[in-house]
């Protein structure tokens, strides 16, 4: 796991899998961590790098319902969990999901010392809304960002000028259509997340280190060209630049069957 002290106040862990972003984020006496890291020991690596940061956790947050993002219950078990309200009726209407999907991960890389994943009494959160940070009026803006998944909400911090924003403009994943996921509402998230780009200046993505304005904005643009030629070129829309892997080739592969069931625009 990579640890990067991105501000006093903010440190951001990225697992060896799949590159997911864990953010840390303090105000005073009170911090939240935003996702997860994957592998047990690096779950068990965060309380000690928090705890010696001197990074309280008063409550763990999450960015949509996918498995690998909700597992800082293992590492806080008595943590509080909030996520927004489309990814607590995701929760609600498929239970013991992520759990079965977290160990078919761990039997297929053969990890067997995982402690086990509670997810009961999730904290709902109204998005778009606020979350109270601190003895202050410092104040967590809750933003929706539907489209990879049926859920998301992407989390900006205003007073750090840093955007948390789950699943979207990553450097290293292409956009990513689940099965419940949709073409269009990924195009309205990223629009929406543009106006929150331009205002910040680190941008945290659910996959890959953490990014710059200009950086993040190239994505962004890179994204919705991706996603404009799936529509109308499918299985021949050229990938991102740099993002051309195997790895990525097979999400494409899932995404043209995805964008193949939408109605021709
Ligand atoms: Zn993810």
């Amino acid at each position: 796991m990579r640890v990067l002290a991105v501000h006093a106040d903010l440190i951001v862990m990225i697992s060896r899998f799949w590159q997911t972003t864990s953010t840390a984020v303090r105000a005073g006496e009170e911090g939240f961590v935003i996702d997860s890291p994957v592998y047990p020991d690096e779950l068990e690596a965060v309380v000690g790098v928090l705890d010696q940061a001197g990074f309280p956790v008063s409550g763990l947050l999450a960015t949509h319902a996918d498995w690998d993002h909700l597992l800082g219950r293992i590492a806080f078990p008595e943590a509080s969990l909030g996520v927004g309200d489309s990814t607590a009726l995701r929760l609600a209407a498929e239970p013991g999901q992520a759990q079965r999907e977290l160990r078919e991960f761990d039997e297929d890389h053969y990890v067997d010392d995982r402690g086990p994943l509670m997810l009961a009494g999730i904290q709902s959160l109204p998005v778009p809304g606020r979350l109270a940070l601190g003895a202050g009026d410092l104040e967590l803006e809750l933003h929706p960002a539907e489209g990879h998944t049926a859920d998301g909400t992407a989390y900006l911090i205003p007073w750090l000028k840093v955007l948390v924003c789950g699943d979207y403009l990553s450097p290293v994943e292409i956009p990513w259509i689940s099965p419940d996921g949709s073409v269009e509402k990924y195009l309205a998230t990223l629009e929406r997340l543009r106006p929150l780009v331009a205002n910040a200046q680190t941008i945290v993505p659910g996959h890959g280190r953490p990014l710059d304005r200009d950086t993040a904005t190239r994505v962004l643009d890179e994204d919705v060209a991706y996603l404009e030629a799936l529509r109308t070129a499918g299985a021949e829309a050229p990938l991102p630049a740099g993002r051309r892997t195997g790895a990525q080739r097979r999400i494409h592969a899932e995404n043209v069957q995805r964008a193949s069931t939408l109605p021709p625009t």
